[in-house]
C-alpha cells in the first residue's frame, strides 16, 4: 500500500525539500501552503492551506479523507519569525507567529492523530528549532513560539508512542531560505555559511527510515562555522 505524507509549508525552504525528500522515497505528498508551487510529479498533490485558519485545516484533512483515508506521515513545518526588541515587538506579531508556529501545528496534529491512532502506526516531525532549546536576542517571541512547539513535541511523543506512533523535534540553526526575507527577520552571518534546506531533509529522512522499533525523538543540527557578517 502507498504512503502518504503531509508536509505543511512545503511550497520553498526546508518544505520544499522535505516534499521532494518523500516523492524520492515513494510516498505520496501533500503540500499545505499558501501558495501553489507545482512540481512535474504525479505523485504530488497541492492543498491551498493557511494553517492559522482552522476551516482551510478542516478541508485539507477532508481532501486526505476522502481520496486516501489515512496518513502516514505528518511534517509540521509551516512558520515564520518576525525579529525585534522585546519592547518594540507588536501583538499583531505575536498572535500571527503563534497563530501559525505553534496553534496550526496543534490542529493539524490533532487531525493527524485521528489517522494514526486507528492505524497505530504514524510519524509526526515538528520543525522546531535552535530557538526552541536556547534563547535568542530580539527574538524573544519566536523562540517562546519555538520552545511551546518542542514543549509540546515531547510530552505527545511521550502519550502516543505506546500507540506506536513516533514523534520527532527536529532543531535547525539557522538555514539558507526564505525565512530571512521576511521584513524584520535578521540574519548575522553570511548566507552560504548556513545550513541547507537539503540537510534538514536528510535529518528527517534519517529519522523516518529508522526501524520502527527505535526512534529517534530529536535532532539538533547547526552550521559548522557561520561566519559573522562583516
Ligand atoms: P521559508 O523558506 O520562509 O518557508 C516557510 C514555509 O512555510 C513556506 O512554504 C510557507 O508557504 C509556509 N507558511 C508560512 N506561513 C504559513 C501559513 N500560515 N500556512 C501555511 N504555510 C505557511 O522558511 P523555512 O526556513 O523553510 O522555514 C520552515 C520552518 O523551519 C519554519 O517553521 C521555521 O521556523 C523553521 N526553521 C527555520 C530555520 C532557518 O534558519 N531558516 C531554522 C530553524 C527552524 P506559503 O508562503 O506558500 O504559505
Amino acid at each position: 500500500m502507498r504512503k502518504i505524507a503531509l508536509v505543511t509549508g512545503g511550497s520553498k525552504g526546508i518544505g520544499r525539500a522535505i516534499v521532494k525528500s518523500l516523492l524520492n522515497e515513494k510516498y505520496i505528498v501533500i503540500d499545505a501552503s499558501r501558495s501553489r508551487v507545482d512540481l512535474n510529479n504525479q505523485d504530488f498533490y497541492f492543498i491551498k492551506t493557511d494553517v492559522a485558519i482552522e476551516r482551510d485545516i478542516d478541508n485539507l484533512f477532508s481532501f486526505i479523507n476522502e481520496k486516501f483515508g489515512r496518513l502516514d506521515v505528518l511534517i509540521n513545518n509551516a512558520g515564520f519569525g518576525k525579529f525585534a526588541p522585546f519592547n518594540e515587538s507588536k501583538l499583531s506579531d505575536f498572535d500571527d507567529m503563534f497563530a501559525v508556529n505553534v496553534r496550526g501545528l496543534y490542529m493539524c496534529t490533532k487531525k493527524a492523530l485521528n489517522f494514526m491512532l486507528e492505524q497505530k502506526s504514524g510519524f509526526i516531525a515538528n520543525i522546531a528549532s535552535i530557538a526552541g532549546k536556547t534563547s535568542i536576542e530580539q527574538a524573544s517571541i519566536y523562540c517562546a513560539t519555538k520552545h511551546a512547539v518542542m514543549g509540546l513535541t515531547k510530552s505527545l511523543f511521550l502519550e502516543v508512542r505506546k500507540s506506536g506512533i513516533r514523534v520527532v523535534a527536529i532543531c535547525p540553526g539557522s538555514v539558507d531560505t526564505n525565512f530571512f526575507d521576511q521584513p524584520g527577520t535578521t540574519l548575522h552571518s553570511d548566507r552560504n555559511t548556513l545550513l541547507a534546506p537539503q540537510d534538514v531533509a536528510d535529518a528527517v529522512i534519517y529519522a523516518l527510515k529508522s526501524p520502527e522499533r527505535c526512534l529517534v525523538n530529536e535532532i539538533e543540527l547547526r552550521p559548522l562555522n557561520p561566519v559573522k557578517k562583516s
